[in-house]
Formats: C-alpha cells, structure tokens, sequence
C-alpha cells in the first residue's frame, strides 16, 4: 500500500461567473511513499490561471511563483487527470482539509463535477499528527507549529511550495508513524464524506432553539456536585451565554458559561465555570439591552 502526501498553492481571486472569490489553485505538489513512508516518486505541476490571470504580488513573494512561471503552466483539469493517473488510487494525505475544499470549489468550477477525479480515500494528517501529539484538536497546529514541535528541521524547505510542504509533512508524518494508528484516520470519499468536509459550524446564539435541550442550562457545582441555583437571566456576551449561579450546598458561587456548536456530529455543548464577580457588562446607549432578557435571533457562521 502506497500513500500520497498532496500540497497545493492557491490565489484568491474574484470569479464575475461566482459573483464571489474563489481560490483558484495554481500549484500541484505531491510525494508518493510505500508503507515504510520510503520516497517512491514526486509530482510537481504548475497550473495557468484562468479566473484570476495575474496573481496578487502577496502570492508572488509568498510562494516565489511568477506570473511567467504559471503562463507555461498547465490548465487546472489537466493537472488533475496528470495526478489521477500518477497517485493511482493511492489515499490522499493533505495537511488540514482547506486543500480538499479548495479541490472541491476548483474541480466544480472548471469541470462541472461535485466529486474529486483522484479522492477515494482520505486522511487528515493535521488531525492525525494532533491526535499523536495530544495537541488541543480545537488548536487547529500548523504545518511550521507541528513541524518545530516534532523538532524537524525546516531549514532547508522552500516554504509555501506544494512539493517542499508535502515533503515537510512527510518528516512530521515520520516522526510520529505508527501504520496502524494512522490507518484508523482513514476515511472513504463517499457522499458522507463530501457532506462532512464542507459542513459549515455554526454557533446557535438562540436559547429557544429546538436542539438545545433544558439539562444543557443546568450547572451543577464544581466543588460538591449540588444542583445550582441560578441567579440571573442569561446573557450573551461573544457568541455565548452567561449567568451567575450559587450552590446550595456549599454556598459556592461563580458564573456559568455555555456555548453551543452546531456541527455535522450534532449539538455541542461548551460549558464553563467563570469567577463570579466577572464584570457584567453595564447596558450602553449603542447596546441598550445587553443586560435584559433573552438575545434576539441572532445566528452567526464561523468557519
Ligand atoms: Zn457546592
């Protein structure tokens, strides 16, 4: 069993057919690997732009790539067939899933289709990594933060290149390998999987929301297990909710923080103990009923 390990470089640009930005991908890189992450091959491939013709100069110093440079490149489809026929049905290792979305968004704007030609199988190797690392999975590590963790050295890699960062994930990936752990992150690229991946979280700010149910309010407290005793109304303060508590047992009183995560798994609940005399905020004229009631129909997207 082979693996490929696939870093792609991308331009922000306008698309007037979107009416909206698009990141249109201009760099391929890749290196294959055996089951002993031994290097088998690379692939490397430059694509010419279409949307956005002339890449932003912040690009250009990011990556080194010019505007000559990509105009002898190939055209996004082709790229893909090239690599559909080089990785073989291997499954695709990406660092985070932002290069498979932007597959996605490529692939349906340049080929009408909903599915990636090349993905039969997955795996997030930032989720992977973190998971052997024990890192916070809501930290979200970076390529340089895993990389300087793992102590690899980076010196010798031209950054933000597709083919240097796929080499740079190779030496995280074989500095915490263990071929069975890393195959239980695999995941088919199934219709699930396309649902999954380009689900959207969102941040329930309703407290009369249908999902949230009436155990999710009650805290109970922290230092003898008491059912406490609210307070106050619940305020929203940044995207959460806050009200003060007492316990009836122990007399002990702090402020009860909740948030509620709405992801593909389901409702999320984030609950935290925050010291009681943690500043209210005073209503003001810009916000006149920042202390009263409940807070409107407010629903905000996070990415
Ligand atoms: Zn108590």
């Amino acid at each position: 069993m082979n693996f490929v390990i696939l870093d792609l470089e991308w331009n922000g640009t306008y698309s007037r057919r979107l009416h909206g930005f698009i990141n249109e991908i201009i760099e391929f890189g890749a290196v294959k690997v055996d089951e002993r992450l031994e290097i088998l091959d690379t692939f490397e491939e430059l694509i010419r732009p279409q949307v956005g013709k002339k890449i932003s100069g912040k690009i250009v110093t990011l990556t080194n790539i010019s505007n000559e440079d990509l105009s002898d490149g190939v055209l996004f489809m082709q790229a893909v067939s090239r690599f559909r026929k080089w990785s073989d049905g291997a499954p695709i290792l990406t660092w985070g899933t932002s290069d498979i979305l932007s597959l996605i968004e490529n692939c349906r704007y340049f080929g009408g289709n909903e599915r990636i030609p090349f993905l039969n199988q997955y795996i997030n190797l930032q989720q992977y990594c973190e998971s052997q690392l024990s890192y916070d999975p809501g930290k979200q590590m970076g390529l340089s933060a895993a990389a300087q963790l793992l102590d690899v050295d980076e010196g010798d890699f031209e950054h933000h290149r597709a083919l240097d960062d796929s080499l740079l994930s190779l030496r995280c990936l074989r500095k915490v390998y263990d071929k069975q752990k890393l195959l239980s992150f695999l995941e088919t690229a199934d219709a699930e999987f396309y649902r999954k991946i380009q689900f959207k979280t969102v941040i329930v700010c309703d407290l009369t929301n249908p999902l949230i149910k009436r155990s999710d309010m009650v805290f109970h407290c922290d230092e003898c297990g008491r059912h406490a005793r609210r307070l106050t109304e619940w305020e929203m303060r940044n995207k959460s909710f806050r009200a003060k508590f007492e316990c009836p047992g122990c007399g002990r009183k702090f402020t009860g923080r909740l948030q509620f995560k709405l992801k593909y798994e389901g409702l999320i609940v984030k609950r935290a103990f925050l010291p009681f005399d943690e500043k209210t905020k005073q209503p003001s004229a810009a916000e006149p009923d920042a202390s009263q009631g409940l807070p409107n129909q407010l629903q905000s997207l996070e990415k």
